[in-house]
């Protein structure tokens, strides 16, 4: 490749840190092996390139494209990352490379934040947002190349892109699409493109040296394995992959504790000092970017300072931790998976595959030789590991896959899915998007709630609850509500509590903004202070003295605000309206309106374990999410309406519940109610029946015998 004397963006001559920078590119092995590799994305409509980690895939070639005049002034590459954290950061880095400031030339487009324009040739998106795109266009007409980085992560967007990029490239003759990873199947994305071309970049800048345990790991062997690499391991920080941020309070404290005898177990060599830090989705960006940048501690008795940096599986791809030398490995990750059966979500804890171990392992090895320690044995790594995860997608309940499916114009049934999910999966997604107006009997198109529903992004139990809530005269509430349950499943109400007290203390300011009816009313109370108090100027302290999370309450007004757009361009089934905070019917008239809205996500006390609820539509039994405000069993709380159903280990909880009386819940779905004969909660009839009979005036036969009277 010919380099350019000035700047291809500007035409202005290179500043000092470009030549920097310039330097330390020239000798990644992707940078050397540049002209092939050029030859062969202009030579072929799809290629799928592998290269070890850190080989400069990410940062180089779509910059390459566009120094050699692929992507010429007015055209545009896309390329993706699964994260917003790996997106700002790729963005960030290319944009220096090149030497402009990131918005001119290379922008990054994510939810939160978008500096592409029409000006940027290089748009770095989360795989999600590029999505968000397709439903808009779904082939993509703005991108001359779109480039799927991290394809071995299966996450759910990047498999939706890869049907999208499939269907687009048979109407797009001039589309172009590159497929990238250290560790992915290359031959299964060569076959899912019928047969593309495959590249490999051999190489490596730096080597990682993995190390594997002797037996398997005990429960104090990870302590022991990150205080030996601290008291003998070469220089450099440390980076922990554990499966969640549960554990993560726990290894801090164990290695604090461990450290003290250690000083004097390892006498000889001295302990140096140790710094610790959290790297998870909800951490924040200032404790994200002190992760990633700051400096280790200063050396104590000329010993070495390390930072020990605890991370999710969030740092695993992509990114550059500064000073990273040791990684650690759990060799485990937290999954979310989805039980089509009874509709519930399990976190379950499983080993990682090797394709992902890999990812992690190259941490170690952006800026030097590094060291990779795994929690497992080399006989468990070589024969019993995975070569690959579980695709995203198949532990997904297909519910806001479906809706963008078939709001890009395909069908489920014809998607071309490069992992294809399971068919109870989409036929259950299917059965609760019909009940809920979405789509159509068969499942192949959306209703016209459905196109509204689409245009939405947010659940379609929260868009089902927004639809109905006007007819209750309090859609501007729901919209509260709902924005806040979708900012606070995303980033929590609150930080992390760390310990027993931060928790307690977190559980007593919930609960001063509580109400009897349960969380929704509760989000909305706490949304509605917080705009008193910015409408004072007062937000800051209002969070602070309410130690909340302020990124959610901006977020969930940002979400509020968006929402509010897209509904309002919907005349028939929603209209802004608000309750009087007067009206002596406030919080009935809301809970009227979640009862009907509830997409029948309802349970009942159970009789014989009143701190237990059976969920209506499976008649599973479950518990309510301690914290979480319903108070006592009364018989006000008799019936709930919840948010979500999580198993995890060894417990069974509702998420985010409100009290409900059964006569709001047939009031608002009398045609579901009908059919209770047919639930599997027995216990629950004698009283339905005998609402039914006072709700409408019929005879205890007229019910059972199904009322037509009802059908909507
Ligand atoms: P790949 O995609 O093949 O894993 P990248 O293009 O992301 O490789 O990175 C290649 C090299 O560039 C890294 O090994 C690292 O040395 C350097 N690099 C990339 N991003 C950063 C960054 N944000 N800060 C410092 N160095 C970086
Ligand atoms: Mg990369």
């Amino acid at each position: 490749m010919r380099l350019p004397t000035k700047n291809v963006f500007n035409a202005r001559p290179f500043s000092a840190d470009y030549h920097r920078l310039l330097a330390g590119r020239k000798e990644l092995p992707v940078y050397k092996q540049l002209d092939r590799l050029l030859k062969a994305v202009q030579d072929h409509r799809v290629v799928i390139l592998e290269g070890e980690t850190g080989s400069g895939k990410t940062t180089q070639l779509a910059q390459a494209m566009i120094i050699e005049g692929l992507i010429k002034a007015g055209e545009k590459v896309a390329m993706t990352q699964n994260k917003v954290l790996q997106a700002d950061q790729v963005g960030e880095r290319i944009a220096k490379e090149m030497d402009v400031p990131l918005g001119t030339g290379v922008g990054v487009k994510r939810k939160g934040a978008d500096s592409t324009s029409d000006h940027t040739r290089l748009d770095v998106l989360t795989d999600g947002s590029l999505v968000a795109e397709a439903k808009r266009d779904p082939l993509l007409h703005k991108y001359k190349w779109i480039i799927i980085d991290e394809a071995h992560q299966a996450s759910t967007h990047t498999d939706l892109l890869l049907g999208i990029l499939k269907n687009a490239l048979k109407h797009r003759p001039d589309l172009k699409v590159i497929i990238m990873s250290a560790t992915m199947d290359a031959a299964k994305f060569s076959r899912h493109f019928d047969g593309a071309h495959r590249e490999k970049v051999e190489g490596r800048e730096h080597e990682v040296r993995g190390h594997h345990l002797r037996q398997e790991p005990e429960d104090s062997t990870l302590v022991e394995a990150i205080l030996q690499v601290h008291a003998t391991g070469e220089d450099g920080n440390i980076l922990v992959f554990v499966p969640g941020v549960g554990e993560m309070g726990k290894i801090i404290a164990g290695v604090q504790r461990a450290l003290v005898g250690a000083r004097a177990r390892y006498s000889s060599t001295e302990v140096g000092p140790m710094e610790y830090y959290k790297l998870h989705a909800t951490v924040g960006e200032e404790a994200t970017r002190r992760a990633i940048e700051e400096l280790p501690p200063a050396p104590r008795n000329d010993i070495l300072g390390r930072k020990l940096i605890l991370a999710t599986n969030i740092a695993e791809t992509s990114i550059t931790l500064k000073g990273v030398t040791h990684v650690i490995d759990t060799c485990l990750v937290k999954n979310k998976i989805y039980n089509p059966e009874d509709e519930s979500w399990w976190l379950h804890k499983e080993r990682i595959s090797k394709s992902v171990a890999a990812q992690r392992a190259g941490r170690a090895g952006r800026t030097r030789p590094g060291h990779c320690w795994r929690m497992c044995t080399a006989s468990y790594f070589e024969h019993e590991m995975l070569d690959h995860a579980v695709p995203e997608i198949l532990h997904s309940d297909m519910l806001v896959e479906t809706i963008t499916i078939l709001a890009l114009g395909q069908t489920v049934v014809d998607f071309p899915f490069i992992n294809e999910p399971a068919e109870e999966t989409i036929e259950k997604a299917f059965g609760i998007l019909g009940e809920l107006a979405i789509v159509n009997q068969d499942g192949r198109a959306l209703t016209d709630r459905g196109v509204i529903v689409a245009r939405m992004e947010v659940n379609p139990y929260a868009a089902t609850m927004l639809l109905e809530s006007s007819t209750h005269d309090c859609s501007e509430e729901m919209v509260s509500i709902a924005s806040m349950m979708e900012a606070g499943e995303a980033h929590g109400i609150f930080p992390r509590a760390s310990t027993k007290q931060e928790q307690q203390e977190q559980d007593r300011i919930w609960n001063s903004f509580s109400h009897p009816s349960g969380d929704h009313i509760t989000y909305l109370r706490l949304y509605m202070k917080w705009r008193e108090a910015r409408r004072n100027n007062a937000q800051d302290q209002f969070v602070a003295d309410n130690k909340l999370r302020k990124k959610t309450l901006v977020d969930a007004d940002a979400t509020r605000k968006q929402l509010i757009r897209i509904l309002d361009r919907d005349d028939v089934r929603w209209q802004s309206k608000s309750l009087d905070p007067d009206d002596p019917k406030y919080y009935s008239k809301i809970v009227r309106a979640l009862a009907a809205g509830s997409g029948m996500k309802v349970a009942k006390r159970n009789p014989s374990r009143p701190m237990q609820y059976d969920i209506v539509r499976t008649g599973v039994s479950a518990s309510l999410l301690p914290g979480m405000s319903c108070g006592a069993p009364t018989r006000n709380n008799e019936w709930i309406i919840f948010r979500e159903y999580v198993s995890g280990e060894n417990k069974s909880q509702l998420k985010d519940v409100t009290a409900v009386p059964l006569e709001y819940l047939i009031d608002g779905n009398p045609a579901y109610w009908f059919d209770v004969e047919s639930r599997p909660v027995g216990h629950i009839q004698e009283r339905i029946v005998e609402t039914l009979m006072s709700l409408t005036g019929r005879s205890e036969g007229s019910i059972r015998g199904g009322m037509p009277y009802f059908q909507q």
